[in-house]
C-alpha cells in the first residue's frame, strides 16, 4: 500500500530544523539583535526583522499548551492513524509548534502535560518531530 500522507518538503530557509530531525536533535533559530527564538524557519527575526539568525539545538522539552483529539482523520490519507492527538507544544525556549503526541491516550492529555521530542524516521529518508509524555517528571496538574 503506498503511502499517501502529505510530507514537507524542505527549502533553503527550513533545511536545517529538518537537518535537525534527522540526526535526532531539535534546531530552533534565534536572533542575534534581540536574543528571541525563532520558530517555524524564516528568513527574519519575528520580533525585530534582523536577519541576522542562528541555528541553536535545543532539549526539545515542552509542555502541552493546546490539545485536540481527532476522531475523525484530518486528511483521508490518515484514516488509519485516528485517534490523532493533535497539540500545540510550547517547548522551554517559549516558541510553539503543531505536532502529534505518541506513547498516550486521549486521556493522558491536559494542558501543561510535560512532553519530550520522538523522531519518527520515515521510509523516504523525511523525520518527524512528534511529542510523547516526559517520564519522571511529576505532572503539575496531578495531584
Ligand atoms: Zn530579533
Amino acid at each position: 500500500m503506498v503511502d499517501e500522507r502529505p510530507r514537507p518538503v524542505p527549502i533553503d530557509v527550513t533545511r536545517p530544523f529538518w537537518d535537525g530531525l534527522a540526526a535526532e536533535e531539535v534546531r530552533l533559530q534565534r536572533c542575534r539583535d534581540c536574543s528571541s527564538w525563532v520558530f517555524y524557519p524564516r528568513p527574519r527575526c519575528s520580533t525585530c526583522l534582523s536577519d541576522a539568525l542562528d541555528w541553536h539545538t535545543v532539549s526539545g522539552r515542552g509542555t502541552v499548551y493546546s490539545y485536540t483529539v481527532a476522531r475523525q482523520p484530518t486528511h483521508p490519507a490518515f484514516a488509519a492513524d485516528v485517534p490523532q492527538l493533535l497539540a500545540i507544544v510550547e517547548l522551554d525556549e517559549g516558541v510553539r509548534m503543531t505536532a502529534t503526541l505518541v506513547d498516550a491516550a486521549p486521556n493522558d492529555l491536559r494542558v501543561g502535560l510535560p512532553v519530550e521530542p520522538v523522531f519518527d524516521h520515515g521510509h523516504d529518508g523525511m523525520s518527524l518531530l512528534r511529542f510523547r509524555p516526559r517520564k519522571g517528571v511529576p505532572d503539575p496538574l496531578q495531584h
